[in-house]
């Protein structure tokens, strides 16, 4: 049992909060490794090679940034930021760096364990890409099939056209994480320009008019203001 537990690298300078996290994955049956700077956890993530890491931006040595950038180069471990630093840009210079998902502190715990298992449910997914025929998602009552390009709420189809499919596919393979508007953007038109983000936000408020939600109140596709969007988890029952 304790042979094929993931292996989960904290990177935390606040000792109560570095133990909290701990104490918490471990009881849900992770493997746990802490570091106090970004150089020990530099040291540990080459020496144990970790399924994921939880970092914290304001470290004692450098800025947690810099972790992201280094580690970027090299490897595809998910990598869930764990800040105080709240603002618009941070999260979304993060993400761009290449961090999977970020957590603001005060955070839950239900909320802590439901990222990691969808961080490393992403890159389960991403390493078997191709080798899985089309296949279902669902979330609630929402459900895709990739093969059929269908979309169903409550078990109606649900008609789109072929951007708006691609936006919610694109946020089904990424569920329970967010994507930054840029990165949405990049995926679905290719590049970015200035009226890129308004045409998806006009696709978006189509699909959320599709979907049969309230403004503002889409119970699947989450606004995260000033960052980007954040499909609700795919239903856990689905998991292997
Ligand atoms: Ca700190």
């Amino acid at each position: 049992m304790s042979n094929n537990k993931f292996k989960i690298l904290i990177i935390e300078d606040e000792a109560n909060i570095r133990s909290f996290v701990e104490t918490l994955l471990a009881t849900n049956g992770y493997q746990v490794l802490t570091a106090r700077t970004c150089a020990m956890g530099n040291a540990l993530f080459l020496s144990h090679n970790p399924d994921l890491v939880i970092l914290d931006l304001g470290l004692p040595d450098r800025d947690g940034l810099e972790f992201i950038r280094t580690v970027r180069k090299r490897f595809a471990a998910p990598i869930i930021v764990l800040s105080a630093r709240t603002t618009e840009q941070d999260k979304v210079a993060a993400l761009d760096l290449g961090a999977n998902d970020y957590i603001s502190k005060p955070f839950g715990t239900a909320e802590l364990i439901a990222r990691v298992r969808a961080a490393l449910r992403t890159s389960r997914h991403a390493a078997s890409a191709g080798a899985l025929p089309g296949g279902r998602f669902t979330a609630g009552g929402l459900s895709i099939d990739y093969d059929r390009r269908q979309v169903f709420i409550n078990g109606q189809e649900v008609k789109l056209t072929q951007t708006e499919y691609n936006i919610v596919a694109l946020l089904s393979e990424h569920s329970g994480r967010v994507m930054t508007y840029a990165a949405i953007v990049r995926a679905i038109w290719g590049e970015t320009d200035c009226g890129s983000t308004k045409k998806l936000q006009v696709n978006m408020a189509n699909i959320r008019k599709k979907f049969g939600s309230r403004p503002g109140d889409n119970p699947y596709i989450l606004n995260e203001l000033g960052v980007g969007y954040r499909m609700v988890d795919e239903d856990a029952e689905k998991e292997p």
